[in-house]
């Protein structure tokens, strides 16, 4: 089964959630299958590649020294901490977390950014990027383009670099891609 075929068979689809008339795409049941889940991660690895199965080929035959095209995996809390390790480890790479205001201890970067209702607020350590460094940014469902637009410019603001941008699913209709261009916005599933 194509990898897109699987995700769109595996998610579930719940209506009004959290709110009415909002269509709420349940990703949790592809997480939790084990075929499903390795070659989402091998997608959401390689940004490049517009056929995630040639690419996980590809990494397999190139060994140790295959480069992945970013030196570090930056994930959002919470969905995208679950994807985010797991690509790292994969590209054996590291892994730093976007988090929610007030999570994070030490000195540190906030970006606001809009919800639906009000606004939300997102942080990382200042010390948790070097300037520089190549940035791979996860995380589960593009919709707007807030949430990683948001995430995106606190890794600029550390001078890091984004690659890429991996989500697993894509709202289309939602414009989140224009909102992040002119990064290149690499979804497993659009619809
Ligand atoms: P944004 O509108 O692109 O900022 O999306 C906001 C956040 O809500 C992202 O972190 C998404 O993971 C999450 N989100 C939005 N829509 C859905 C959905 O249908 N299913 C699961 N998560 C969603």
């Amino acid at each position: 089964l194509p990898l897109e075929e699987l995700i769109a068979t595996l998610a579930v689809d719940v209506p009004d959630f959290p709110t009415p008339g909002v269509l709420f795409r349940d990703l949790t049941p592809v997480f939790a299958d084990g075929a499903a889940f390795r070659r989402m991660v091998e997608g959401l690895a390689a940004p490049q590649q517009a056929d995630p199965r040639a690419a996980a080929v590809a990494h397999a035959d190139d060994g140790a020294a295959h480069d992945p095209g970013f030196d570090v995996v930056v994930g959002v809390e919470a969905r995208g901490f679950l994807l985010a390790a797991a690509v790292a480890l994969h590209a054996g790479v590291g892994v730093v977390p976007v988090r929610k205001a007030g999570k994070l201890p030490r000195e540190r970067v906030s970006a606001d950014y809009s919800l639906e209702y009000g606004t939300a607020s997102i942080e990382m350590h200042t010390d948790s990027l070097r300037a520089g460094q190549r940035v791979l940014l996860v995380d589960d469902v593009l919709a707007t383009g807030g949430t990683l637009g948001a995430a995106l410019a606190l890794v600029e603001e550390l001078g890091a670099v984004v690659t890429a941008v991996s989500v697993v699913i894509e709202l289309t209709e939602l414009g989140g891609r224009a909102r992040l261009a002119p990064h290149a916005v690499h979804s497993l599933w659009t619809t």
